[in-house]
Order: C-alpha cells, then structure tokens, then sequence
C-alpha cells in the first residue's frame, strides 16, 4: 500500500507541543508534506523565536513519521514561515488527485490568489539545470522592460539562486515595515531572490520544503509596487516541489528553455506537462545554446544538431519562442552581472532575446485585453 498523507498526519496526532499540550497535526503547523516512494519531507511552521523549543517536537516528528510502516526515510525541517491555519493536504498532493480524475476539496484545482499591483507573473522553468533558465529569465526580463513594461524578477531558483549574480547586485534587500521588505534593482528592474533568504549552508534536502513557503513570501511580502509583468525564475525540474510551486503562484503563462540534445528536450516535454497539470498556459519553448558561434571567426556550427526544440514544441503543439546561440559574449556578460541585452542591445544576441520576449508579450496580452472602449460619436 503506498504511503498517503492521512498516515503521516495521524502519526503527528501522538506529538505533542510541550507549551499547550496540543497535537501537533492538530496545531495546524505542518506544511508541505512531500512523499516519494518510502522518503517523507515536511516543513513544521514556527516562529523565529522558537527555534530552540521546536527542536524536540521536530525530532518527535520525525521519530513518529519514521514508525509508520512503509517509511524508509524522514527528513522534517522548522520553518519560519506562518503555517496553514489547518493542515490542508499540499498542494502537491493535490495536483495529482486531479491528474488523476479526482477533484481537489473544492471540487476543482484550487486557484492561486494574485499579487497586489502586479499584473502578471510568468514562470521561466527548465527540466533540469544548466540548460541557461537564469540566464534567459534575465534577458527576457531586461528585453521585456524594454518594450515598455515594469517588470520584476523573482528568482526561486532553490538549487542555484544566480539571478543576483547575473544582475551584479550585491548586499540583501532592506526591511521596509514588518516583515516587507523592499526588492533590489538593477537594470530598471526590480529584483528579489530566493538566495537572499535561505542560506547557503541550508542543506538541499531541506530546501524543497522551505521554498514553497518563501516563495509565497517573496510573492506576497515583497514591496514589488506596480508591475506589468513578474518573472520567476523557477527552480529546474519536474518533482513535487516544482510542481507545488507551479501552482501557488499565480501564473499566466510559462516559459520552457531547453536545449537541443535529446535528453533535454525529454526533460523539456515534462516541464510542458507539468504545468499543463495545474492548467498553467505555456508561452512557448526557447531553445538555449542552439547552435556556436566561434568567437575567433563567427562561424556557425549546429553541434548539437539544433532545431529539435522547434519540432518538440510543434509536436506539443505550443509556440516556438526562438533559438539562442551558445556564444562567449553571453556567457561572460551574463557570468560579469551585466546580461547582453543591457549592456549591449545592439547586438545580434540581444536582439534574438527581443523578438523572444515581444513573443511572450503577445501571447500574455491576449489574457489582459482590456474591454474595448466605447465611443460616442
Ligand atoms: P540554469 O539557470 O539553467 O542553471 P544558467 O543560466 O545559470 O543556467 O547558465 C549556466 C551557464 O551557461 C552559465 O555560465 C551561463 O553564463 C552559460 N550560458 C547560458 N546560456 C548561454 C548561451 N546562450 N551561450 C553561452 N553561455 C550560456
């Protein structure tokens, strides 16, 4: 029998919290509950000041979810995040219930509630890392505030937050007023990361649980003021917490960059099913490190024999957003904090980003169109 939540969350019936008495299922701490396969991960909800009471009670936990038949591993981490009010199943969970025919407790996927002031957040995934995901997010941001848009840049991405370093922003975002604090900027842009709150030496098991709070923080608890558009860069991947992700944040569209091997245009293909599963629309597949140019002769090789990208997004029948070339001036702008389509706009790189982004723009606007206004004559 696989493991569910229900036997997770009745083992956590016989811990106590050691101030009230209470259950802690019953405190409504827990969060996030991730299984796979034998291995459970959880996230309990506490206040800053409660580190040190709380770590009896995470042990307890652990020990209590580690007794349960079935389990082989536990990993259970303190948050310092508000916790559901309830332990709700996650959100995880309860994609797959869809996926799977069944409707979630309100009868249909749960919506996330928007952010205040901004009115569109986009996502920028890759099915897994080093396809160039931070980097194009970059781009495609600064090309997109080019257009004319307000835009800001949340970087999720847990296992490599290298949207700061892209940008050349050093230091942490300032408290503005009770837990608000204010975004960095950079290019125009306004600018937040998950590298800002979690702390390197957090180890990455840890790290699943933890995000999905603190992106609901950097959504929500940042002062992003008024923004056409918001772009995540999402961490890689296709698993439960990408997956939870996907859809606590209020998205109207994503965008895929994959490259060309065949491998990860496999890993591509999953990040489109994905977030057809939480009913995310997809803006369009990007193919990064399309082909080389040599940086001595800019001759063109397509090593990894390019244009699969544009097949796949065909055959998946979503727009084929454009190719970007493997080339040394986007590695060392993008690797020195200033991405090429600032510090360079007129160069054939930046302008591939341009035609990109004015792509995601037209497919968002047909979400936002405003009522046609009506005149008399
Ligand atoms: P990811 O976010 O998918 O892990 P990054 O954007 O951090 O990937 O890119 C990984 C590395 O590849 C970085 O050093 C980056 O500068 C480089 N890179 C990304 N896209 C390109 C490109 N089109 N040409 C050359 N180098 C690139």
């Amino acid at each position: 029998m696989a493991l569910t939540e229900s036997d997770i969350l009745r083992a956590l019936e016989l811990v106590k919290l050691p101030a009230s008495g209470q259950s802690l299922r019953a405190s409504g701490r827990i969060a996030n509950i991730l299984i796979d396969g034998g291995k459970v991960i959880f996230a309990i909800g506490i206040d800053p000041t409660e580190v040190e009471a709380m770590e009896p009670v995470r042990r307890a936990a652990e020990s209590a979810v580690g007794g349960v038949p079935g389990v082989t591993q536990v990993l259970v981490g303190l948050t310092a995040d508000k916790a559901p009010s309830r332990p709700a199943p996650s959100a995880a969970a309860q994609a797959r219930q869809q996926a799977h025919g069944q409707p979630g407790p309100g009868g249909a996927l749960p919506k996330a509630a928007g952010v205040p002031g901004v009115k569109q957040i986009i996502a920028v995934a890759s099915g897994k890392g080093g396809v160039g995901k931070s980097t194009t997010t970059a781009n495609l941001a600064v090309a997109l505030a080019m257009l004319g848009l307000k835009v800001g840049v949340l970087d999720a991405d847990i296992y490599g937050p290298s949207v700061p370093k892209i940008f050349g922003i050093t230091g942490k975002p300032r408290l503005v007023s009770g837990r608000t604090l204010a975004p960095m900027e950079a290019y125009g842009l306004k600018i937040m990361s998950i590298g800002f709150l979690i702390d390197e030496e957090t180890p990455m098991i840890w790290r699943g649980p933890m995000v999905i709070s603190a992106i609901t923080q950097m959504l929500r608890e940042v002062a992003w003021g008024e923004l056409d558009v918001l772009v995540v860069d999402m961490p890689p991947g296709t698993g439960d917490a990408q997956l939870t992700m996907a859809q606590q944040t209020p998205l109207a569209g994503a965008v895929i960059v994959s490259t060309p091997q065949d491998l990860a245009l496999l890993d591509a293909r999953r990040g489109v099913a994905m977030f057809r599963r939480v009913e995310v629309p997809i803006l369009g597949i990007v193919e990064n490190m399309s082909y080389f140019i040599c940086p001595e002769c800019g001759h063109r090789s397509d090593i990894f024999a390019h244009g699969g990208a544009r097949h796949e997004a065909e055959r998946l029948g979503v727009p084929f957003l454009g190719e970007i070339p493997l080339a040394m001036p986007i590695r060392e702008t993008s690797d020195s904090g200033r991405p090429i389509v600032a510090s360079d706009p007129d160069s054939a790189h930046a302008k591939a980003y341009l035609a990109i982004a004015r792509q995601v723009q037209a497919g968002l606007s047909g979400k936002t169109r405003a009522a046609p206004r009506i005149v008399i004559e």
